[in-house]
């Protein structure tokens, strides 16, 4: 139990600390989204008006996603 729990608070942390290191995006699950994003906060998920799901890069191109243009 008391595992678990620790690997649970690990993994959390490893997920916030390194944001770049990991292969997920963030899309807008609206039904005119087709992009996916690099951050949260970029600006093409201002216009978002349904929920932000962070999936991985692998799973947003099997969409149909592609990079949104204000990114790098
Ligand atoms: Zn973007």
């Amino acid at each position: 139990m008391k595992t678990l729990l620790l690997a649970f608070v690990a993994s959390l942390f490893m997920a916030a600390s390194s944001p770049t290191a990991s292969n997920d995006v963030y899309i807008c699950n609206g039904p005119k989204s087709k992009k996916y994003h690099y951050k949260e906060d970029c600006r093409g998920l201002n216009n978002c008006s349904t929920k932000i799901e962070k999936i991985s890069l692998k799973a947003a191109k099997e969409k149909g996603r592609t990079l949104c243009g204000f990114e790098d």
